[in-house]
């Protein structure tokens, strides 16, 4: 049973190591919406809102989320009594349409909070199977290829397992060539285009054929299945798509459309757990590869994504980077790690998320907070 009878919303700015550039934008400072829900017997829950602080990349921005959980999804969980959390998603998602990344930040909470209250690991309830997760670096758009070669050639030093280059019209198949030179071909490659092409680019888009990528991420449109599968037809990498993916529905689209092969979640991204759940058991039944995405997370939204990562079906390295890769200081303890063969240990030794918030941190990052109570 969880009954949740305090909902704390907080923000806090964490500022990113170095600047991440992407076809649609740059993050220097990350605005990071959290979510702590306090049970009835004293137990607590965190959850970490993916949404970005500019509608750039999904409709919903950090304030956005804040006003949807505050005047709409808060209200929904607060002094009610669930049996567990699969139940929370249904209740959360009844005549509320899109708001994903705000339901997902409480119901990932709900999820968080009821393996602390089963005394069991976020990834054991979920139904990882996993003890380590592999990780793969997201290289931002740097200043020149030579540039790009080196951070990837650096980072399969350190030992991930994937390299995945944020690209856009222009900064595209000369980095890929230059990286694919530096790193050679038994590296995974991938390049994630962020919506910044259109169907009139795909012979210059079949020129990464060449290269044997594993996968380009979500080229064209954010809301966008039919050109998808045009392009598809087009060219030989296998489309992955990340912004088109809002629910199990959307990848089943995409399965019957030819829309793409691969699959890029995020929890945060389609609602929380449950439909990530759906997902996930439609992919393995579909053997449609599928991978753990990212969003900039701190070690919180972290530690979501390694838990669900450690299920059967995540067949590819994720966006899983350890805290270091983004952050000076993380706001959990231990901070995320990575061993030198690119694996990100699950945390199966504790109930819950497996790390722990660090609250003086949090309290010193927090730029506003506002408490509900049921
Ligand atoms: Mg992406």
């Amino acid at each position: 049973m969880l009954t949740v009878t305090r909902l704390t919303l907080r923000e806090i700015r964490l500022p990113l190591k170095e600047p991440f550039r992407t076809s649609t934008g740059t993050v220097t400072d990350r605005r990071v919406l959290l979510v702590q829900l306090d049970e009835i017997d004293g137990a607590v829950g965190w959850g970490e809102c993916v949404a970005l602080a500019a509608p750039d990349y999904w409709p919903e921005t950090i304030d956005t989320a804040w006003l949807m959980i505050r005047d709409w999804i808060g209200p929904r969980v607060l002094g009610r009594t669930f049996e567990g959390p699969e139940d929370v998603s249904a209740v959360l998602a009844h005549g509320i349409r899109g708001h994903a990344m705000a339901r997902a930040a409480v119901e990932m909470a709900m999820w968080e909070l009821a393996a602390r209250i089963k005394r069991v690991p976020l990834a054991t309830l979920l139904g990882g199977t996993r003890e380590k997760v592999a990780a793969g670096i997201v290289l931002g758009i740097q200043e020149s290829a030579e540039a790009l070669a080196n951070r990837a050639r650096a980072a399969v030093d350190e030992g991930y397992r994937r390299i995945k280059l944020k690209i856009k019209p222009g900064v595209d198949i000369q980095s890929v060539r230059a990286v694919f030179a530096a790193v050679g071909p038994n590296v995974p490659l991938t390049v994630d285009a962020n919506c910044a092409y259109t169907l009139d680019d795909a012979s210059h888009l079949a020129k990464l054929d060449e290269f044997g990528l594993q996968l380009i991420e979500q080229p064209l449109a954010w809301d966008d299945l039919v050109r998808h599968a045009e392009l598809q037809q087009q060219i030989r990498t296998p489309i992955c798509l990340d912004e088109s993916i809002t629910g199990a529905d959307r990848v089943e689209d995409m399965i019957r459309l030819g829309s793409g092969r691969i699959v890029n979640l995020k929890p945060g991204r389609v609602g929380g757990f449950s439909e990530s759940l759906a997902i996930h058991a439609l992919c393995v039944e579909k053997d449609v590869p599928l991978w753990c995405g990212g969003m900039l997370e701190t070690g919180i939204g972290r530690a979501h994504n390694v838990a669900l990562a450690s299920m059967p079906g995540f067949t590819l390295a994720g966006d899983l980077s350890p805290s270091a890769r983004y952050w000076l200081e993380d706001i959990v303890e231990p901070e995320w790690t990575m061993d030198d063969e690119g694996f990100v240990g699950v945390p199966l030794g504790e109930a819950g998320m497996g790390v722990t918030v660090r609250m003086d941190r949090v309290e010193g990052l927090t730029v506003r907070h506002e408490t509900l109570t049921a």
